[in-house]
């Protein structure tokens, strides 16, 4: 039976969340052990105060209240069901995707019934992968915590997705890698069966985010939607990076389009100035 991770967001790019909602649903059709359900929440959860704190709360200050809004979200979604007549849904665990910064510069806490996905620290040098990249990583990870089997983290680098990496800076290579060494790959299999193994791989290799340049792959309908996750190095597309896309979506003559909007709203604040 397939475990149900249900997915909220906070504190992130609406463009950003957009994009993961679809990538993350879309792993759905890829294999049929893990189903990850978008999930909604009171928009004045008091969760989401701490999160948003400047700075933003140690990790175990996170923790402590992450058990109660695991709860709530779950609560909120069995209340909303019942208001359109529709039955309450299992949810095996809550995972929480923020741009928020943990103080203490942890980007991933949890247990098998909830956890945070904390990508605050993500930098562009941390690219490649891209920041999607890694929640998409990260979320698996979560994902396969959810069968309790016990992972502890390993200290030494081996690009295993469960590495003990003190900075999100190191996580690449397991982002990089989409691999689980054999030691925890032996935990999945005893406790779940070797089947979640091979899922939990079909999604982190990420071959089926295809080619952004071929019009049926994955990446490029998610280029359309404004991120290209081949060239796109931070949360938001900088502007270089989406003329970059323009150009090699549309051709020359979008890319000449673009450049004469912005010739314009120069000509515009030059005119404006001189009057
Ligand atoms: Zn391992």
């Amino acid at each position: 039976m397939a475990v149900s991770i249900g997915v909220v967001f906070a504190s992130m790019e609406q463009e950003t969340q957009e994009i993961l909602s679809y990538l993350i649903t879309y792993q759905n059709t890829l294999q049929k052990s893990f189903e990850f359900r978008l999930v909604s929440y009171p928009g004045d959860d008091p969760f989401l105060n701490l999160l948003q704190q400047k700075p933003g709360p140690n990790h175990d200050e996170a923790a402590a209240g992450a058990e109660d809004f695991a709860l709530r979200v779950k609560e909120f979604s069995a209340l909303q069901a019942d208001l359109y007549r529709l039955q309450t849904e299992q949810i095996d665990k809550i995972v929480l995707l923020t741009n928020t910064r943990f103080a203490d510069n942890y980007y991933y806490i949890g247990c098998p019934t909830w956890a945070i996905i904390a990508l605050g620290n993500w930098h562009k040098d941390c690219a490649p992968p891209s920041i999607v990249e890694y929640y998409l990583n990260i979320l698996v990870t979560a994902a396969l915590d959810a069968l309790g089997a016990g992972i502890g983290r390993h200290y030494l680098t081996r690009a295993c997705n469960f590495d003990f990496n003190a900075s999100l800076r190191d996580k690449r290579l397991s982002v990089l890698a989409g691999n689980i060494c054999p030691d925890c790959v032996a935990k999945i299999e005893a406790k779940a069966g070797i089947e979640f193994v091979s899922d939990a791989l079909i999604l982190l290799k990420m071959n089926w985010l295809g080619d952004s340049n071929t019009p049926s792959a994955v990446a490029s309908t998610v280029k359309k939607l404004g991120f290209d996750l081949f060239h796109t190095t931070g949360a938001k597309p900088s502007l270089r990076e989406r003329l970059l896309a323009t150009f090699e979506q549309e051709g020359l003559k979008n890319l000449l389009s673009v450049t004469f909007q912005i010739l314009l709203a120069i000509a515009v604040v030059v005119i404006g100035l001189k009057k």
